[in-house]
């Protein structure tokens, strides 16, 4: 594992630059009143790695301050602290995960043919049929048996959800937040309620630069709730209730999938057309498009095929989770808090 000392000497430039920028938006304070950022600096006379990683994910890139600026480029100042925060982001998307190498496209492109690979042949080791078609149409118990089908979404769940808390806790302890902050529900509500809405990325007031992008953002954050609502309502009916799939299509798991399921695809094509494709993005976009078309061909031939590779888009996508952008709502949301609980 890279040492953090390691990680210091790859900071090193980009934390110079970042500290010259703000030590100059420090005397200017033109932008106090766009966002949480000017004032969190206002409060700091010396500015600390940690401190700089906090800033950099309290900021939501809306860009406001940079139309503002009159040291932007091509003034020989050259602030432009929506660029230098998403830098110091990107460090601090690597500094808290282990291992801290990200895997490409290419390395990600191979886990999926490989998982979906893997699940074809247990699911023609336990049913017995290569392309099983499944007997009750939409039953994903006919084309791979409840238990390993378990395993196969819970360990890359446990792996991702393990590796994301501990990734979490890491930068709450590095940007000085005090464990007692950890329990205030009402700054807790204050925090959740200004991430879902991203509330900082309206900037001065006039929406994000970008037109479009917020609202893209915050229509693909609330369909990956719905789709966590479909799986856990999912788990409900089965494990407490012990009613088996399929669910009818006016169930909640099937009501809320699909509207998660068309609002990440809405959400996500309108950011990548806006802002460009991510790896996370793309992980989202594939796992969005498989569990429709696993929905809207479940009583079809094809039924099966298309859930294995549902279900490998699951798994891949969990796998990576933690080295992907998806650590941004985390950090985020802890800098928001850390914000409030400041204030
Ligand atoms: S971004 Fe520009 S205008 Fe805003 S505080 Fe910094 S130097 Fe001043
Ligand atoms: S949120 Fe917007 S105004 Fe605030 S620092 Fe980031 S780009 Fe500038």
């Amino acid at each position: 594992m890279p040492s953090d000392d390691l990680c210091g000497d790859l900071f090193g430039d980009l934390f110079e630059e970042a500290e010259r920028q703000l030590t100059i938006c420090n005397s200017c304070r033109y932008c106090a009143g766009y966002c949480p950022v000017w004032p969190a600096l206002e409060l700091r006379t010396t500015l600390k790695r940690e401190d700089m990683t906090h800033l950099a994910n309290l900021c939501h890139d809306c860009g406001d301050c940079l139309t503002a600026c009159m040291y932007a480029p091509p003034h020989q100042f050259a602030v432009d602290p929506p660029k230098v925060f998403a830098e110091v982001r990107q460090d601090s998307y690597r500094r808290y995960v282990w291992p801290q190498r990200k895997p490409g496209p290419r390395a990600t492109g191979l886990a999926f043919t490989v998982v979906c690979l893997v699940l074809a042949v247990l699911s023609w080791l336990f049913t017995g049929r290569p392309f099983v078609v499944a007997d009750t149409p939409g039953d994903p118990y006919e084309i791979l048996p409840h238990t390993p089908l378990l395993i196969a979404v819970g360990a890359p769940s446990l792996w991702a959800a393990g590796m994301l808390g501990w990734a979490a806790l890491r930068y709450w302890r590095d940007i000085h937040g005090s464990m007692a902050g950890l329990f205030r529900p009402r700054v807790w509500a204050t925090t959740f309620h200004q991430a879902v809405q991203l509330k900082h990325m309206t900037g001065g007031g006039a929406d994000c630069e970008r037109p479009g992008r917020r609202g893209y953002h915050r229509v693909l954050l609330y369909g990956f709730g719905l789709c966590v609502v479909s799986t856990t309502s999912a788990a409900f009916l089965q494990n407490v209730l012990g009613v088996h799939p399929p669910y009818g299509y006016l169930s909640v798991p099937v009501i809320s999938g699909s509207a998660g399921g068309i609002a990440m695809l809405v959400g996500g094509t309108g950011l990548w057309v806006r802002s460009g494709g991510t790896g996370f993005l793309w992980a989202l976009l594939v796992l969005a498009a498989t569990g429709m078309l696993t929905l809207l061909f479940r009583e079809t031939v094809v039924f099966g095929p298309l859930l294995l590779l549902h279900v490998g888009a699951v798994v891949v996508a969990f796998g990576i989770a933690p080295y992907t952008k998806f650590v941004h709502g985390i950090f985020r949301t802890l800098s928001i808090h850390h914000d409030n609980l400041e204030r």
